[in-house]
């Protein structure tokens, strides 16, 4: 019998209360760093990870899958083979937190108490906060994708790839979203294939964003900025997508700038990339660890709970202020493993997450500006070289190496961050 099959008995037998010393809720780039480790430290059965979902994607691949340089299949695998061997995976979702007696409860009906709850449910993609987008993305021939979904990744490519020129427009929602250099990264790799494709010349290319900045560290969006020139696309600053008319091929626009209430564009679309709204996951936001906005309220240097000292989150689902990326969950899980052994002793939980995070900022087919900084915006470069710069080797970084980064590394709880190596790489003067 192989593992999938008995880790699905071992699914379908459970009811009633069961109990662990670590729960994690989530199977995804957080959830798994954090079980991985755990489940390899402490043996069978001592981890559960509730996960509902049969598969597991590496998302920061959907941009080169938008862009036909990766299929979908090559960023996913079967969350059995993922799953850490030694833990227990309840293939249900969780529905409530009970953390003043140390419960969830999940959607199968199992109550399962824990000792040690670690959060990384991620967020909630709101396609249906934007009226007509999920209709958009449903309809053939609509010319509306977005690389934010599994569903509609794959028609990046195909509308992108088979574009006879128009108006192409590429929107970036009020923040916080995850990953926000990937509404301009297809972007760019767009206006290069419509130039392969021969379609350039006969294209406009719009970028209409909520926010008033192309990126948020002044470094990288300097650098963006000239790309954006060089490649001659026209950018709309507090422009926040709020209706898709398929039918019509329009989209309406409310202008966020002050003196401008209550304004509303329509723009005419031969194609679109819609990148929607996110926020914090209902189940969270209904529970006692929810802050008031409703994301999991943690500790943003240490990632354990304001409240419940035995409960720690990561990843999207997190309050913390840095933006939320897979290197985020990265250096996080390094600091909040540190934390959990510290408090599981007794001690203080005294190791601190500095906000790190990266932004591969792919420019075309083989340039990358490789953007990383902390809580501050200030730049936390790995490499001895000015990672603002468009290299080419960034790309093939981003491309083949990171990849195998996350398959092999992160998910197996054996990569923290490339901060070992950026202190190596500046002989320890770096922070
Ligand atoms: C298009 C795109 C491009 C990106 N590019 C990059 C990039 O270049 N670099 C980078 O670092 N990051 C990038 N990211 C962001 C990165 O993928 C996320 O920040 C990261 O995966 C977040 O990890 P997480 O564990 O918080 O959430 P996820 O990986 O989303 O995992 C959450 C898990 O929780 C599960 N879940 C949800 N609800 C429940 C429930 N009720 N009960 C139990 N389980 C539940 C889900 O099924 C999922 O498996 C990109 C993302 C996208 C979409």
């Amino acid at each position: 019998m192989n593992s999938f099959v008995c880790k699905r008995l071992a699914h379908s037998a459970a009811a009633g209360v069961r109990s662990h010393q670590f729960v994690v809720c989530g199977g995804g780039t957080g959830g798994l760093a954090v079980a991985s480790s755990l489940a390899r430290r402490f043996g069978k059965d001592k981890v559960a990870v509730i996960e509902p979902s049969d598969v597991h994607y590496y998302q920061p691949m959907w941009t080169m899958v938008g862009a036909g340089i990766k299929t979908l299949e090559q960023s996913r695998r079967p969350m059995a083979d993922v799953m850490p061997q030694n833990a227990a995976w309840y293939k249900t979702a969780v529905t409530e937190f009970e953390p003043s007696k140390s419960a969830v409860h999940t959607q199968d009906g199992t109550t399962i108490k824990y000792d040690y709850l670690i959060v990384g449910l991620g967020l909630k993609v709101d396609f249906d906060r934007i009226k007509g987008l999920t209709e958009a993305l449903e309809m053939p021939s609509s010319g509306v994708s977005s690389n934010y979904s599994s569903d509609s990744v794959t028609k990046t490519y195909e509308y992108l790839n088979s574009f006879k020129g128009g108006e192409a427009i590429f929107t970036f929602p009020p923040l916080p979203i995850k990953c926000p250099g990937a509404p301009q990264k297809i972007m760019y790799l767009a206006e290069e294939l419509f130039k392969r494709n021969n379609v350039r010349d006969k294209t406009r290319i719009t970028y209409n964003s909520a926010i008033g900045v192309i990126f948020g560290v002044k470094k990288y969006a300097n650098e963006l900025l000239k790309v954006i020139s060089r490649k001659g696309i026209d950018v709309n600053f507090q422009h926040n997508l709020v209706e898709i008319i398929p039918e019509r091929k329009e989209a309406i626009f409310e202008v966020l700038k002050e003196g401008h209430e209550g304004e509303r564009k329509t723009f005419s679309f031969d194609f679109m990339h819609a990148t929607p709204p996110m926020g914090p996951l209902d189940v969270i936001k209904e529970s006692p660890l929810a802050d008031g906005a409703g994301w999991l309220d943690v500790n943003p240097q240490t990632m354990q709970h304001k409240k419940f000292e035995n409960v720690f989150g990561i990843g999207d689902c997190t309050n913390v202020p840095t933006s939320k990326t897979a290197a985020a969950c990265a250096a996080e899980s390094a600091v909040l493993k540190k934390n959990l052994f510290k408090v599981m002793k007794g001690q203080n939980p005294d190791s601190e997450y500095d906000g790190y995070t990266s932004c591969p900022l792919v420019t075309g087919y083989n340039t990358c500006i490789l953007a990383e900084f902390d809580y501050t915006g200030t730049p936390l470069e790995t490499f001895p070289f000015d990672q603002g710069k468009e290299r080419q080797t960034m790309y093939y970084l981003k491309a083949d190496i990171l990849p195998e980064v996350y398959w092999h590394g992160l998910i197996k709880g054996l990569w923290g961050g490339p901060k070992p190596f950026r202190k190596a790489m500046k002989l320890g003067l770096s922070k």
